[in-house]
């Protein structure tokens, strides 16, 4: 009887190998990895350098959305490679966060409250940049004991419940209702954001430059006046550095450029170095309310993990130390020049991060094939389907930027 049963579990377990091992990788993604898009760009990656990626029948591309903002050094930079098998053969993950005293976390703290302003020296380390958003939202009423948050339209801040309810955008939102109350949407830039922060505001929430609308920077004069509201009324100004992080718009930090410091920031993407972390950074004794009524205002297992951190700082130190951020500007012009196209209706950019605008979301993915059937990766935006995304590592090369530009100008017919 047993034996039978034995047998019958070989057999079965036979067929699965032997099915499974007939499919190809791209089957298997599709059968048994999650999708969320009907059209996955499906390329199967074998290896990934500096700002070029290479697939398994040896096809290579050249990277102009580093991930999504993650990979502003670029793809595996040696540095990072390294802290992370350093790391590895001394400890992963040892216990949940904010017990014990792990050298990667404070070290990594250190350098980033050491580039931050003085009100900025607390951070507390997540998983992801939606789970910064959570904490800080939850910081934010924690702090004020107030319930009210508010936050833009055309803004993403992650796609965990708390930061779907922040999202700007109905399509996105509208299926997993009921959401967070006490959330007001407010015209990015506008006066009459400004009047609806009140006493009751706990914190308003803004992308210091909003990216998936399509890179909309604001005016600093009114980024200024946000913070003065905010500042008048003891609203939190939270501000999601995110996308903007990491030397992107040619600062370290985006907020840098508009002359406003938030209470509390928000990081993610490049913070990991191409690890996965977040954080959400505050001031000492803001942050403090967390430990009390409740203790354990935040829990997290797995953030702050020292591999990431580890890879995270070495990362940020090789960023500095390199000079990158100082090349952006010239970098973001050299693209500038060369993208002039009559399909082009517009292109907005704030340093190596751009979106060119076309008619319709069908030219815009016409010319995303078509570069990427030449060896260029290039991306749409979540709001603005109409316009390309160039996001490129910073590491990017003056010829490589001319290589992608000719591709792009291609693609454009
Ligand atoms: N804020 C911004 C501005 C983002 O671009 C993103 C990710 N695209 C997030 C928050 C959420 O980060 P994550 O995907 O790591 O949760």
């Amino acid at each position: 009887m047993k034996n039978e049963k034995v047998g019958r579990q070989r057999v079965t377990s036979f067929f699965i190998s032997y099915f499974s091992f007939s499919m190809n990788q791209r089957e298997l993604f599709l059968k048994h990895v999650a999708q969320t898009s009907p059209s996955p760009l499906g390329i199967e990656v074998e290896k990934a350098l500096g700002t070029t990626l290479y697939d398994t029948a040896g096809k290579s591309y050249l990277d102009l959305i580093g991930g999504i903002s993650v990979c502003n050094l670029g793809h595996c930079h040696p540095v990072v490679v390294e802290a992370i098998k350093k790391q590895a053969d001394s400890y992963l993950h040892v216990l949940v966060y904010g017990e014990f005293i792990q050298s990667p976390q404070v070290q990594y703290a250190q350098l980033l409250a050491s580039r931050l302003p003085a009100s900025l020296q607390c951070v507390y380390f997540t998983n992801s940049g939606a789970e910064a958003t959570e904490g800080a939202m939850k910081l934010a009423k924690r702090a004020t004991g107030r319930t009210e948050i508010m936050a833009f339209k055309n803004a993403y801040h992650g796609s965990t419940q708390g930061a779907l309810s922040i999202m700007g955008d109905e399509y996105w939102r509208n299926a997993f209702r009921p959401l967070l109350p006490g959330i007001r949407h407010l015209d990015y830039n506008s006066a009459e954001a400004l009047e609806a922060i009140s006493t009751k505001t706990a914190c308003v929430i803004a992308e210091t430059v909003q990216a998936e609308s399509g890179i909309h920077a604001p005016p600093p004069q009114w980024l200024q006046a946000l913070r003065k509201r905010c500042s008048d009324t003891g609203t939190l100004l939270v501000l999601d550095e995110i996308q903007a992080g990491f030397g992107r718009t040619g600062t370290l930090w985006g907020f840098e450029q508009f002359g406003v410091v938030p209470d509390i920031a928000l990081l993610g993407k490049a913070l990991g170095g191409g690890m996965p972390l977040g954080a959400f950074i505050a001031g000492r004794e803001l942050m403090g309310v967390l430990t009390e009524n409740p203790v354990l205002g935040h829990i997290t297992t797995f953030g702050g993990h020292p591999v990431c951190c580890a890879a995270g700082m070495a990362g940020m130190q090789a960023l500095l130390e390199e000079g990158w951020i100082e090349q952006v500007k010239a970098k973001e012009q050299l693209f500038l020049e060369q993208l002039v196209h009559p399909s082009i209706k517009a292109i907005r950019s704030f340093g190596l991060w751009m979106a060119v605008e076309f008619d319709s979301f069908a030219t815009n993915k016409k010319v995303i094939d078509a570069a990427l059937a030449a060896g260029v990766l290039t991306d749409w935006f979540l709001f603005a389907p109409q316009c390309m995304r160039i996001a490129p590592p910073l590491v990017i090369t003056e010829a490589e930027i001319n290589k992608a530009c000719d591709i792009l100008l291609s693609a454009m017919g």
